[in-house]
């Protein structure tokens, strides 16, 4: 591990991603998957989440020398295996009961000189093999965690003008402040947080707007709402009857939008760093919620090939608002990693929507929740347009219009 990674740092997002993160249940077992180079930090967490009582703890890891390895060397037919028996067994383990924590850290950009089509091609064979293991998380049916750990090729990507070794320092130091942990009680910092977010989420429940509409520098975009969406945010119980708080850091309260009531024009506010490739200035128009013009300055290709993916993974399944005022807003530090720069801007994800933001939604049959405006994609892959001049309203039933953002803040 690199000296200028503070090691006392290191185990407190540890032990927040086990105690407030997943919130580990006495007896209950944890599966970790972690890319190899953050195995400092899944020490640290297996160390707590035994310190927490759990009966098995399983971590699985990745390498990036590995991926690439087949990359280099597998035959065409490789592109299209997925190891669904692991998926499987980890299906099996959520249904047991256990919980899921993840890290990222690795290379945003491992697999940008790698064909498109192949890295397409491996990313549709693993979104199948994995239903049996994503299902569960999705539909939040157990609890679970994502943290990050500062990985060497990643700290280089957002600090290109420090050396590595200071580089991966700071962004620790980064990841820290905007994971909420540097403050005396961790714990109790992020009780706070969540009783702020719950309260943005108790108004626009009760709005019950049946849409939203975004205007600001290459957007227009008017977004319809789920039948029956519900707004999210913070910690919040998964069908375990576990209170967790899935991702660390968080700052956005989202919701399901209409799959098929979307239309206009959208900008992006950040690139979109996605599956080993950065993707910048994307920009598209949707006809009744389907992109149908689709543009980017670079990563265009990649862009195309996410987007047909299946019919869904060109229709959005979340929208999530985020205040521009967030602390990794104000940090100004371009993370290339969704989890942190999701949390410094309004977005919106392409695919797969969450069963739990429709009411009732869980107990819903697929044709059910399509049905409320519910979208299914082997893909979730959120982008992020909001910035400090992006205004939203709220538009009711009625036709009536309710401020929810004026330039990038809250306007409630
Ligand atoms: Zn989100
Ligand atoms: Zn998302």
């Amino acid at each position: 591990m690199s000296a200028s990674i503070d090691p006392q740092k290191l185990d407190r997002l540890a032990q927040v991603a086990v105690r407030t993160g997943v919130n580990l249940q006495k007896g209950q077992d944890l599966i970790i998957t972690a890319p190899m180079i953050a195995l400092p930090l899944v020490r640290r967490i297996v160390v707590h989440a035994y310190q927490a009582g759990a009966g098995l703890v399983m971590p699985f890891l990745t390498d990036d020398e590995i991926t690439l390895a087949r990359y280099e060397n597998a035959s065409d037919q490789s592109f299209d295996r997925a190891a669904d028996w692991f998926f499987a067994g980890m299906g099996q383990a959520f249904q047991d009961g256990a919980a899921r924590m993840a890290i990222t850290g690795d290379d945003p950009m491992l697999l940008s000189e790698q064909d498109p089509a192949k890295v397409a091609r491996v990313s549709k064979a693993n979104s199948i093999a994995a239903k049996p293991a994503m299902t569960p998380i999705v539909g939040f049916e157990v609890n679970w965690n994502i943290v990050a750990y500062p990985g060497e090729a990643w700290a280089a990507r957002v600090f290109p003008d420090l050396p590595v070794d200071e580089a991966q320092g700071k962004l620790m130091d980064a990841i820290y402040t905007a994971s909420r942990i540097d403050g005396d009680d961790p714990v109790a910092n992020w009780d706070a947080h969540s009783a702020e977010l719950q309260k943005r989420v108790d108004w626009l429940n009760a709005q019950k707007f049946d849409a939203l509409h975004y205007t600001g520098p290459g957007t227009d975009l008017q977004l319809g709402l789920a039948e029956g969406h519900i707004w999210k945010g913070g910690a919040s119980p998964a069908l375990n009857g576990v209170v967790c708080q899935p991702n660390i850091p968080t700052e956005e309260v989202f919701t399901c939008p209409h799959a098929y009531k979307v239309d206009g024009t959208v900008s992006a506010t950040k690139p979109l760093a996605h599956q080993g490739n950065v993707i910048t200035d994307i920009a598209v128009r949707f006809e009744a919620g389907k992109i149908v013009e689709a543009t980017a300055s670079q990563g265009q290709e990649q862009l195309r090939a996410l987007l047909a993916t299946d019919d869904g993974a060109s229709r959005i399944g979340e929208v999530a608002l985020v205040p521009h005022s967030s602390p990794i807003s104000q940090s100004g530090v371009l993370f290339f990693n969704t989890l942190f720069d999701e949390n410094a801007s309004c977005h919106i994800a392409l695919g797969q929507s969450y069963a739990d933001t429709i009411e009732g939604g869980s107990t819903l049959s697929p044709e059910e929740l399509q049905q409320k405006g519910g979208n299914q994609s082997l893909i979730h892959v959120d982008w992020m347009m909001g910035s400090d001049a992006v205004d939203i309203d709220g538009v009711s039933v009625t036709g009536e219009r309710v401020p929810v953002m004026r330039a990038g803040e809250w306007a409630f």
